[in-house]
């Protein structure tokens, strides 16, 4: 019996519920996935929530332990109340399975890592499933206040609470106030869900990654938060326009659009991603949050695939750069990597895989670029390269 036909659904004309799934059903099509091809998949758990639940990842690709590789992220259920969201990175991983032998996809399991987190905010599912329907924004972090107030909608709003310039807007959409369902929460990164996914980032050094929320029809660029400055150029806004071309318009005939920010935003995952290793981190904010007779689930999921799959071959296509630092610099301890041609003006560093010693990123245009590594003790190497269409392997080496 599946788990929520045992609690009986509101009946709403307009809403359907089909073919969505709370905590218990994703974690089981996740491990009816993996077990479809062992091979080449992996399920871990990234983290526990505050009601102890499991927060789970499932890893695509070769060589899963080797982390020279690039890396892609796409998650879903942050905000566990849009309930289409993890229906996403489910549909990606079962299309890259399916599809496994299909040659443009052979090429992208060859390359990438791919990790799934269908659902960033378990609790926040469970209570939208199995309490309240007007719950599931938020992660159900028991704050004093708001527990005092007897709210059926209190926590934390997780794609508030990132460390990047945490706190700096202060609005309706962003909150200070425990009762609002946009608390941004006690602390930055406060939250075991947002420890989660900021270790896995550190573990994994993403190179791209596609977030999922509902429901502006948008694709959020980075920065978000208006305190942060554009790298100039940014690959983000040279790479988003193709995104947008690869997907089908909505139901209605919308097309989706690329912003900064639907409104004043700080602490969200994208930025914080953006900023800690450059990772292309985008925010796909679908058409609608639940489906029904005029917005069928599978023609949006499927519509929607060319978000990610753009983002992978854009990297292997190039341009874009893969950068291997000298074996002696990677001793040292962490070893800075920098394109000069590129500034980034909010004081990012980005440093090699600590593992590989590897460092990936997407370049805007095809040009020139001087590569700069940097050990720990201050020895630096760099070299121009000359980048074509093509992403460029360089295996920089310490000057004799
Ligand atoms: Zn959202």
């Amino acid at each position: 019996m599946s788990a929520w036909s045992e609690h009986a659904r509101p009946r709403c004309a307009r809403v359907s519920f089909e073919g969505l799934k709370d905590p218990e059903l994703i974690e089981r099509a996740m491990r009816a996935l993996a077990a479809r091809a062992p091979e080449r998949t992996r399920i871990i758990e990234i983290g526990r929530t505050h009601e102890d639940r499991p927060i789970l990842a499932l890893l695509i690709g070769e060589a899963l332990d080797d982390h020279s590789r690039p890396a892609m992220l796409l998650c879903g259920g942050t905000h566990a109340n849009e309930v289409v969201t993890p229906e996403l990175p489910l549909d990606a991983a079962r299309w890259l399975l399916e599809n496994a032998e299909d040659k443009r996809v052979a090429r992208w399991l060859r390359t990438f890592h791919v990790v799934i987190v269908p659902l960033v905010n378990p609790d926040g599912s469970h209570g939208y499933w199995h309490v309240s329907t007007a719950r599931g924004r938020t992660n159900r972090h028991k704050d004093a206040q708001a527990a005092e107030l007897g709210l059926l909608e209190y926590g934390v709003d997780l794609n508030r609470n990132y460390p990047f310039q945490w706190g700096s807007v202060e609005d309706r959409f962003n909150s200070e106030d425990p009762r609002s369902p946009f608390f941004h929460g006690p602390a930055a990164g406060s939250e075991p869900e947002v420890q989660a996914m900021m270790k896995l980032g550190e573990a994994w050094r993403f190179v791209g990654m596609v977030s999922y929320h509902a429901a502006a029809t948008r694709l959020l660029v980075p920065y978000t938060v208006e305190g942060a400055r554009e790298p100039k150029p940014s690959a983000a806004w040279a790479v988003a326009p193709a995104m947008i071309d690869a997907v089908a318009p909505t139901p209605g005939g919308k097309r989706y659009e690329a912003v900064r920010h639907l409104y004043p935003v700080a602490g969200t995952d994208q930025d914080w991603f953006y900023w800690s290793f450059g990772t292309l981190a985008y925010l796909v904010e679908l058409p609608f949050v639940s489906p029904g007779p005029r917005r069928p689930l599978a023609p949006m999921v499927e519509g929607a695939r060319g978000f990610w799959q753009v983002l992978f071959d854009r990297f292997l296509d190039g341009p874009a750069l893969t950068v291997q630092v000298p074996e002696s610099f990677k001793a040292e301890g962490p070893v800075t990597v920098a394109v000069e041609e590129l500034s980034w003006p909010n004081g990012e560093r980005f440093s090699a895989h600590p593992e590989s010693g590897v460092f990936h990123t997407y370049l805007p245009t095809a040009g020139r670029y001087t590569v700069k590594a940097t050990s720990a003790s201050g020895k630096t190497v760099s070299r121009a390269v000359d980048v074509g269409t093509a992403r460029v392997v360089l295996a920089l080496t310490e000057s004799p």
